[in-house]
């Protein structure tokens, strides 16, 4: 018999009516014979709304008693769903992420699950109900409530069905699939019937919110066949999957944006070994990670040392580097948060060479200065002003022609 988990977000299940229609697109799973798991999130704008409450209270809230308060949102959901389900005439039982062992880490507020115990949910359906879990939250070894970080309903949804491995993993969401990029910055955008693991893991990394990164990385680990769809449009939407040898790969999958993120350099520091450890190291301590990072080649003896931080981390950072400059006697530092990094990813580029200068043209065109560029294989990241959010992502999308099929 097959097994699916359904997972529906903020949107889907944003009023009474649309509760109802998740129950209804539950029903008829079952009806057709499948076992349904389905994962919701808490009604749009409730996880916001808890968030500002605690601030109101106090700018830094507990952890811990963070994640008591968020976690009561998805609670609401999985409770009116069962009720919509039972008031249709269907079985169905609800749980928290605490009630069927989904077990994390002690990381309060962004917590990694570590296992999941699947028997309870297992005996339920085998008796033929539906049954409802709450995303976003679990519990650590030591009963305390955790919370899985923004998104991480997506991430319970295919935890779970890698731990029921279930047969396919429904992410319904407010848009028909995965786009070539967010049809809210470009509407000449393109639905993608097919993705692999990979170009969806660059995509979540790079600023593509659709699926949380986390989420992507399980369904990869443990091969759980993963699909993007409407909750209120019918269609097929987008299936993640491993790579298929037979198919041919398009150039290039995507465009994203990440607004997160923020530029720190130390001007003139003497050129010599260690000097990027003895930057990093203050920062690496203060728990702010580093995205990109140039270092200049020197002229008199000293060097510019540039890297990017997440937003949120930049004030931190700028001081922490403010420090290190005076102990390095360096020229001084400099910031700059108002900067975006725009991606193109695709796994056809591996076999491609002159997509970087294609890009680097088209962007030259429009008078959008390169400040930072970064390549792996599969993709090549750029940082612009802000400003260029918008004309850089269109300029891309259209020069590398992502409105047309590739087929
Ligand atoms: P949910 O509440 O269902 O989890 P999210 O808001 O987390 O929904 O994710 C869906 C949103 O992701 C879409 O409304 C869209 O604006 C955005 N998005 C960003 N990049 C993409 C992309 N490449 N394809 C599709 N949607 C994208
Ligand atoms: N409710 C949580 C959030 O808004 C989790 C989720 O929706 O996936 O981030
Ligand atoms: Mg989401």
């Amino acid at each position: 018999m097959a097994l699916i988990v359904q997972k529906f977000g903020g949107t889907s299940v944003g009023s009474v009516e649309r509760i109802r229609a998740v129950a209804d697109k539950a029903s008829v799973a079952h009806r057709t014979g499948a076992q349904v798991v389905v994962v919701v999130s808490a009604m749009s704008g409730e996880t916001d709304r808890l968030i500002a409450l605690a601030k109101n209270i106090t700018p830094r809230p507990n952890p811990r008693e963070l994640d008591v308060l968020l976690a009561t949102g998805e609670q609401v959901t999985i409770a009116l769903l069962c009720m919509a389900l039972e008031a249709s005439g269907q079985r169905a039982r609800s749980y928290t992420g605490a009630q069927v062992h989904i077990l994390t880490d002690s990381a309060h507020n962004k917590a990694r699950i570590l296992d999941i115990n699947g028997q309870r949910v297992r005996q339920d359906l085998d008796t033929g109900m539906i049954v409802v879990v709450a995303g976003f939250q679990g519990v650590d070894k030591k009963g305390n409530i955790t919370t899985l970080g923004r998104g991480g309903s997506d991430t319970t949804a295919v935890a779970l069905a890698a731990a029921l491995k279930a047969d396919e993993c429904q992410i319904f969401t407010d848009v028909d699939g995965v786009y070539t990029t967010d049809p809210r910055i470009v509407p000449e955008a393109r639905r993608l019937d097919r993705l692999t693991y990979e170009e969806m893991l660059e995509m979540a990394s790079l600023g593509a919110k659709v699926l949380q990164i986390r989420s992507v990385e399980f369904a990869s680990k443990y091969n759980v066949p993963l699909r993007v769809l409407s909750s209120f449009a019918e269609g097929g939407g987008t299936l993640i999957a491993p790579e298929d040898a037979s198919m041919e790969q398009p150039l290039l999958s995507g465009i994203t944006v990440n607004r997160d993120e923020a530029k720190l350099t130390v001007l003139g520091v003497p050129d010599k070994p260690g000097i990027a450890a003895h930057i990093l190291g203050p920062i690496a301590d203060a728990n702010i990670e580093v995205d990109m990072i140039i270092q200049n080649v020197g002229a008199d003896g000293t060097t510019d040392f540039t890297f990017t931080v997440h937003r949120n981390d930049y004030d931190r950072a700028l001081e922490s580097l403010e420090k290190v400059a005076r102990d390095l006697a360096a020229r001084g530092v400099e910031g700059d948060n108002k900067i975006v990094k725009i991606s193109v990813v695709g796994v056809g580029m591996r076999s491609h060479a002159g997509i970087a200068s294609k890009m680097f043209r088209a962007l030259a065109e429009e008078g959008i200065n390169i400040r930072m560029i970064s390549t792996s294989e599969i993709k090549i990241s750029v940082v612009v002003d802000e400003k260029y959010l918008e004309l850089g992502v269109r300029t891309l999308h259209s020069a590398f022609s992502l409105e047309k099929s590739s087929t």
